[in-house]
């Protein structure tokens, strides 16, 4: 449920226009709905209201100032995976006792950046990361909290760039390694495991792998009591998917309550980590038409968005629903749209029904909340787009879009 609607024959986002949010901020430019992002969080979040859990958003999904300040006066902690998000998630208000810290490959400098913030807690994927924080937090006289990201081998059933719980993926620990790591984090000073993490995938559509990865954390868990740990933390990760296209994914509400069915009764703080399921269907990108081109192979519409701006459609082959901002009732055509770029696989949409359009219309790109900007780039010295957030009939500028001067500035 998102607040993107056509009314009198053009979308508006809540009580705003689309095609006079493109006229007065110029395209491609992303739109993003603080009702839909409030009413995704607080449904996601309520879900979970009768067990002790938090609800830690992934910044990398969306990391606009804006949305994490809105999402962090909603009450929510934050999963972040560098210093960069860090340091955002700080600004934003985040407090530091609501943040956790995932990633493979966390710097020294960014562990000590960790520990002077006061995080709740590192999620650790391998023991020399573990050696590392103990180094860091020892040099600062602090004792770091950290729980280990065990790699459960659970197939999410998603795309295979975001699968991570499976055994040859580069994530967290081998599920039958994890006893020892546990062992020698007790043993070592300036660290103290409080809890087991894992983050098996993204987009997942069903709850079974969930709870499959679930059940392999909990015969760990009841291992883990031999080693006399104060094990307080469960921390599930996100995934949970989204409807882009035809996909049926669990509602938050089933999906909370089939993970407190399995947990309520254990002395465990749940935390959870959803970044898409936030985010992602309260943002699109509006992109102008530029021109048009018949091959004779296919119908090409060629727009000013393009794979740096929005990246998932060629890098995962993601499906985006595209459609006219102001329909004009056209007869169909079976199409391609693609971007400027010098990149065959710079495409938005491939193979795809659009009614007729004509240069200088609008099209909406859906579900462009998510993993939209914040992979975005500036190939081909492209500025990336502005971004805007819409609060009833209000909507602020919350990123200008980049000139050609902030482009080379850190070059001259
Ligand atoms: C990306 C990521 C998430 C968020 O994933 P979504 O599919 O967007 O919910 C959560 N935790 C970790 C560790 C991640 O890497």
């Amino acid at each position: 449920m998102h607040h993107f609607e056509h009314r009198n024959g053009t979308l508006f986002a809540e009580g705003v226009s689309v095609k006079e949010l493109a006229e007065r901020f110029g395209t491609p430019l992303y739109v993003y709905s603080t009702a839909t992002l409030t009413r995704h969080f607080q449904a996601f979040d309520s879900a979970f209201a009768s067990m002790e859990h938090l609800t830690c958003y992934s910044v990398k999904a969306n990391s606009n100032l804006h949305v994490l300040r809105l999402l962090a006066s909603l009450g929510a902690g934050m999963d972040i995976v560098s210093g960069g998000e860090l340091y955002r998630a700080l600004l934003a208000g985040v407090p530091a006792e609501r943040i956790v810290y995932s990633g493979v490959g966390k710097k020294p400098a960014e562990i000590r950046q960790a520990l002077d913030a006061g995080i709740l807690m590192f999620n650790v994927e391998s023991v020399q990361e573990l050696l590392r924080i103990n180094e860091v937090a020892r040099d600062m006289g602090k004792t770091a909290q950290v729980s280990f990201r065990i790699n459960p081998d659970v197939d999410p059933k998603t795309h295979p760039y975001i699968s991570t719980g499976l055994k040859k993926n580069k994530f967290g620990l081998n599920i039958d390694n994890a006893l020892e790591a546990y062992a020698l984090a007790r043993d070592l000073p300036a660290v103290e495991p409080v809890g087991i993490d894992c983050h098996i995938g993204s987009q997942l559509t069903t709850i079974e792998p969930f709870l499959e990865a679930l059940d392999k954390l909990l015969i760990f868990y009841d291992k883990l009591k031999g080693l006399n740990l104060n094990i307080r933390y469960l921390d599930l990760g996100g995934g949970l998917g989204i409807n882009y296209n035809e996909e049926e994914p669990p509602h938050p509400t089933e999906f909370g309550a089939a993970l407190t069915k399995a947990l309520g009764h254990l002395p465990l703080k749940l935390i959870l980590e959803p970044g898409r399921v936030i985010v992602g269907n309260a943002g699109i990108l509006v992109t102008e038409v530029l021109y048009t081109k018949q091959t004779p192979s296919k119908n090409f519409v060629i727009v000013d968005a393009a794979m740096n701006d929005l990246l998932r459609p060629s890098l995962y082959g993601s499906f985006h629903r595209v459609d006219e901002v102001v329909p004009q009732g056209r007869p169909a055509q079976d199409v391609d749209v693609v971007g400027p770029i010098c990149e065959s696989g710079d495409f938005l949409a491939k193979d795809r029904l659009l009614p007729e359009v004509r240069q200088g219309e609008r099209l909406a790109v859906y579900s462009a909340g998510a993993y939209g900007f914040t992979m975005s780039s500036n190939y081909n010295t492209r500025p990336r787009a502005a971004e805007i957030l819409v609060d009833g009939e209000q909507a602020i500028v919350a990123r200008r879009r980049e000139t050609f001067e902030s482009l080379v500035a850190q070059e001259l």
